[in-house]
């Protein structure tokens, strides 16, 4: 059988290249079949070329090699490169062109192609890509051609967003040379001319327009081209301008960021979640990069907080992006009301893996609420139907301070009083214990100490015997609460009662789970396995509503039987399980393996415990608690007594809204300031966070 060879070049049918790598390629020992995929690429349109060939090229059958020439003079190394993607083989320039392809199948090996070192000569690979391909048509293996890659260039293409008076995108490259690439499709130019604006970052640089055929070697130039890029410091860095942009600087055309009518509409439409709207100040968030966001203005700001302590590797990283496109590619949604979908199955598995043993058993819903809703559904129904029923077991035990969400049945466990006191004839009434974790900076209610807490829940347990279905905690930390800590072993003291006493132990970790407190999982901190364990927020890395409430056999078997014995579990939610959230929670558990993520915490918290330990000789700083990258900072009137602020002052959140303007969104907790980063976070960025933190604490505290 001859091999297939694929060809794909923005060359142009009727090119001479064309004819010369076809003729080369059939001059081969051993001819190959020849198949066009396409030679009309639009010019120098990676973007382009890398989706076709992603979309084609997997069709082929097994070792077929596919030739793909699209200009790797701009936003490339002008690498050439030999790869094996799965069964299938690529010649090309590592320009990105195999980004799409590379979701698709796994990179098995790849080598770099020998260039002369006459640039010109080898200018699109003409001299270099004809023979290698006739070398393997003889039977050469790749790994012979150079010297082995072991990554290949990917480029992500976020789609440019349309806003109301233009379109935004960005750079997503910035190649060796100093050029930039967008993610601006061609059919930007013509916009560019009718808006006659265009700004890189905050630089306005539609006096710089040139169009590719004006530019020339060493002119002052940047240049939106017709091929969907723009070049500053065009032609291989040696014009004079430099912009100082980087991936993920915004490009916009046209007024792209009409912020007043956008303040205004978010003023008067958007009710904003735990925020009084008189009061309320906008700030539009328009895009994220790693540990920052930047707002419609282009300032940036580190994301101090995790969106609502949710972010984890960072806002867009590539591999979550890229998984998420993937899914879309498949399918968004499907019910998982009796059905399924790979994606979900996958990530329930994996979830089993990684999780405390004995949590087999995964149920999917949309956010933290909703996993705690389910818990305590569960841990109720559980009794109801356990061997033998204890229907009398209807009551729960939750900690002071606690906070498990918003939801009715939430707010039953939930003791943040400001909170939840207004909705208590709603919902049912928990037995309490207090927590050992403050004193609470709120209510200044002292802690219990270790041996105290526990005893107390002790005679909780035996003074309740046979009414309490379940305990449910935060573990190790209640974040909510005014990021109370637990001392050590008050978890493991929790789980011994339990399971002395029978009544199933429900860990909510939704704010602590996913490496927050230094471990995966907060419980594993004291080897805790839970009968039940809540989880949301970080399951996506902060992409995507989804959360879990995983349990044991034990709960479930309880549940088995056939439909009229009426013992099924009748409770769900619309997105359960959706696939998009899914793809992204197993691709960010695959990050944590990969890129060790835990294993690179240890450095992170130490240096945010070093900043903590400094911030809390202020003048104006109370007490101040941490569990890995969770710290509490409390603003107190005086330093000596621990006096607290009148809460009408709001000092709290007065600092934090100081620390914006020093480069940093954080959120508070009535007065405790909470930093709480995505765990991506550097060191250097750590330092900026709490320099950030102690500005907007002076500054509301006159300290
Ligand atoms: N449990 C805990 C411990 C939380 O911190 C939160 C949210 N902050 C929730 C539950 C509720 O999660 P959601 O906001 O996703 O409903």
């Amino acid at each position: 059988m001859p091999r297939v060879v694929t060809l794909t070049t923005d060359f142009g049918t009727g090119s001479e290249y064309v004819a010369q790598l076809k003729a080369a390629l059939l001059r081969a020992p051993t001819p190959p079949v020849l198949v066009d995929v396409a030679h009309d690429v639009p010019a120098h349109d990676i973007r382009a070329a890398a989706w076709l060939v992603g979309q084609a090229c997997p069709a082929f059958p097994p070792g077929t090699l596919h030739v793909v020439v699209v200009d790797p003079g701009v936003g490339t190394s002008r690498r050439l490169v030999w790869a094996r993607l799965g069964d299938q083989e690529f010649l090309c320039p590592d320009n990105g062109v195999l980004s799409w392809a590379l979701t698709r199948a796994p990179l098995v090996a790849a080598a770099e192609l020998t260039v002369a070192d006459d640039a010109a000569a080898t200018f699109h690979g003409r001299d270099v890509l004809a023979p290698a391909a006739v070398r393997l048509l003889a039977g050469a293996t790749g790994e012979t051609l150079g010297p082995p890659l072991e990554r290949l260039e990917t480029l992500a293409w976020p789609e440019p967003v349309e806003m109301p008076h233009g379109i935004r995108g960005e750079i997503i490259h910035v190649d060796p040379f100093g050029n930039l690439v967008t993610n601006l499709p061609a059919a930007c130019w013509p916009r560019v001319v009718a808006a006659g604006r265009l700004r890189v970052g905050a630089d306005d640089v539609t006096a710089l327009v040139r169009t590719y055929g004006e530019a020339s070697p060493g002119t002052p130039v940047a240049l939106v081209g017709s091929q969907g890029f723009i070049e500053a410091a065009v032609v291989e860095g040696r014009a004079d301008v430099r912009l100082a942009a980087g991936p993920g600087t915004p490009v916009s055309i046209g007024r792209a960021t009409p912020t007043a009518d956008l303040l205004r509409w978010d003023r008067d439409h958007v009710w904003h979640a735990f925020t009084q709207m008189q009061e309320y100040e906008p700030l539009l968030i328009e895009h994220g990069q790693g540990a920052w966001l930047v707002d419609t203005e282009g300032n940036r700001y580190l994301d101090g907080s995790a969106s609502m302590w949710c972010n984890v590797h960072g806002h867009r990283h590539p591999r979550l992006d890229a998984a998420l496109r993937a899914q879309i590619d498949r399918v968004a949604h499907t019910t998982n009301l009796g059905l399924s979908n790979p994606v979900t199955v996958a990530l329930a598995r994996r979830l089993v893996e990684v999780a405390p043993a004995g949590l087999e058993k995964v149920f999917f819903t949309g956010d933290g609420s909703s996993a705690i809703e389910a818990a305590l559904k569960m841990a109720f129904q559980y009794w109801r139907q356990s061997e033998p029923p204890q229907p009398g077991r209807t009551r729960f035990i939750a900690i002071g301070e606690a906070y498990h969400g918003d939801t009715l049945g939430a707010i039953g466990v939930g003791g943040v009083d400001r909170f939840t006191a207004m909705f208590a004839p709603l919902t049912f009434d928990a037995i309490r214990i207090p927590s050992p974790g403050g004193p609470c900076p709120h209510s200044g209610r002292p802690a219990p100490a270790l041996d105290e807490a526990l005893a107390m829940l002790d005679r909780t347990l035996t003074e309740h015997r046979g009414t309490v279905a379940a305990l449910v905690m935060e573990p190790l930390v209640q974040a909510a609460g005014g990021i109370l800590v637990h001392p050590p072993g008050f978890l493991r003291g929790v789980r011994e009662l339990t399971t002395r006493h029978d009544v199933l132990l429900i860990l909510d970790e939704v704010a602590v789970g996913f490496g927050r407190t230094g471990t995966l999982f907060a419980c594993q901190r004291e080897g805790v396995s839970p009968d039940v364990l809540c989880l949301a927020k970080g399951l996506t890395a902060g992409y995507l509503p989804m959360a879990a409430t995983l349990t044991t056999a034990r709960v479930w078997n309880a549940f088995l039987g056939a439909h009229a014995d009426r013992r099924t579990f009748f409770h769900g939610h619309t997105y359960g399980g959706n696939p998009l959230a899914a793809a992204v929670a197993l691709e960010s558990l695959a990050i944590f393996r990969d890129e060790r993520v835990l294993d690179s915490l240890t450095p992170k918290i130490e240096r945010l415990e070093q900043h903590v330990a400094r911030l809390a000789a202020l003048d104006h700083v109370g007490d101040t608690r941490q569990c890995g990258l969770v710290a509490g900072i409390d603003l107190v009137a005086d330093k000596a007594s621990r006096r607290a602020y009148a809460w009408q002052e709001q000092r709290g959140t007065r600092a934090c809204l100081a620390a914006r303007k020093h480069g940093a969104i954080l959120r508070q907790l009535g007065d405790t300031v909470v930093l709480m980063p995505p765990l991506c976070i550097t060191l250097d960025e750590i330092d900026l966070l709490a320099a950030a933190a102690e500005a907007g604490i002076r500054a509301a505290t006159n300290g």
